[in-house]
């Protein structure tokens, strides 16, 4: 069998940026031959430093290449200016827009073997809602009065549920690939406060609901539920171990992306995936964490799973499923932890153990 050839582009960015993503790249060097996966790298600019070397956060060629010359991308972190500065804006929110990846995925995972296990996945709309950023300010007699547009289409509700689908669908297939997991079927929740905004969270309520009761996803079996985003921060936190993918307009998952994270401990364990139409961008939830840069102490796991979930993305599953089985190997261990969670491993032994059980 012919060799498959992913092109990966890698935008370090800034601070601990510099330091996780090479991980990653020598994590996908590292891949047994067996997966018929061989990579090429391309070096991309885009960060704080970029802006202030270059006048822009996100230079043209990087948008250029990454669309014309990539099949998918990681990136670190970039540290933004505390207060705004002209000109600058956030260059992974442009690339979102401009390659037009609009899901954002976290997968929230403990190992199995831990007292509480979690394994989750939060899917986020990433295109619209109250951050298409349409916001006015009038004066009235009673004082100033701030309004915004929360928006909410058909079309974007209906992609975001089905990419949730096909998500459950896959984890099902890696976990009878013998992975172990905490959960029996394929789940997808629903999040919203349709009880409020009937026409806002009630058109994206009632499309999600549409598309994952249809083909393929009731012939697999997936259930679905709902939950009203208040009872649901209450329930993420007491009985995590219920959910498996939650489904979200985008303020929600972004408030209840951030609020799982804290349920396994450190930041530098959660990935994220920017996707779109077939597009991937793999993407460490932490920033840039400028108090440790330059330590060598950096965990890199967070990275390390971000380039598998791009390479489930990316259709190779079997790939992923393997460092996944490495870093979970990593980590009930715990031989190898850097500081972050307790240890006084450096980012280059936990990679080398990750390596070694490849
Ligand atoms: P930024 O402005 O870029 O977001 P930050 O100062 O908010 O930077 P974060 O990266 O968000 O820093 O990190 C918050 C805290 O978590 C920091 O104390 C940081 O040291 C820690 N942290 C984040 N990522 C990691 C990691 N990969 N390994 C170890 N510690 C981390
Ligand atoms: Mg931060």
């Amino acid at each position: 069998m012919a060799a498959r050839t992913l092109r990966i582009g890698l935008i370090p960015g800034d601070g601990i940026g510099k330091e996780v993503i090479p991980a990653g790249r020598r994590l996908l060097e590292a891949l047994p031959a067996s997966l018929g996966l061989k990579f090429e790298f391309v070096d991309l600019e885009a960060g704080w430093e970029t802006f202030q070397q270059q006048g822009v956060a996100l230079p043209d060629k990087t948008v250029t290449v990454l669309k014309n010359e990539c099949d998918g991308a990681l990136f670190g972190a970039v540290s933004s200016p505390t207060s705004a500065v002209k000109g600058y804006s956030s260059p992974i929110v442009a690339l979102r827009k401009r390659l037009d990846l609009y899901a954002n995925v976290r997968p929230v995972k403990t190992v199995v073997s831990a007292p509480k296990p979690i394994d989750m996945v939060i899917v986020r709309e990433n295109t619209e809602d109250l951050y298409v950023k349409e916001e006015t300010t009038r004066d009235t007699p009673e004082g100033k009065v701030a309004e915004a547009i929360k928006r909410i289409s058909q079309r974007a509700s209906g992609r975001i549920a089905n990419i949730a689908g096909e998500i459950a669908l896959r984890r099902q297939k890696i976990r009878a690939t013998g992975s172990p997991s905490i959960h029996r079927g394929p789940l997808v929740t629903i999040t919203h406060k349709s009880n409020v905004l009937s026409q806002t969270d009630g058109l994206f309520r009632s499309t999600a609901r549409e598309v994952l009761t249809a083909s393929p996803f009731r012939d697999a079996e997936v259930a679905v539920e709902e939950q009203i985003v208040d009872s649901m921060v209450y329930k993420l936190f007491r009985q995590p171990e219920a959910y498996d993918v939650i489904v979200a307009p985008n303020l929600y998952g972004d408030i209840l992306s951030d609020g799982a994270a804290a349920l396994v401990g450190s930041l530098g364990l959660v990935p994220s995936a920017n996707v779109g139409e077939d597009f991937a961008i793999g993407e460490p939830c932490h920033g840039s964490a400028p108090d440790i840069q330059g330590q060598g102490i950096s965990n890199p796991i967070a990275t390390l799973r971000s380039a598998a979930l791009m390479l489930e993305f990316l259709n190779e599953e079997a790939a992923a499923a393997k460092i996944y089985e490495a870093v979970d190997g990593n980590l009930s261990e715990g031989k190898f932890l850097s500081p972050d969670l307790g240890g006084t491993a450096k980012t280059e032994e936990v990679l080398q153990d990750v390596l070694c059980r490849l």
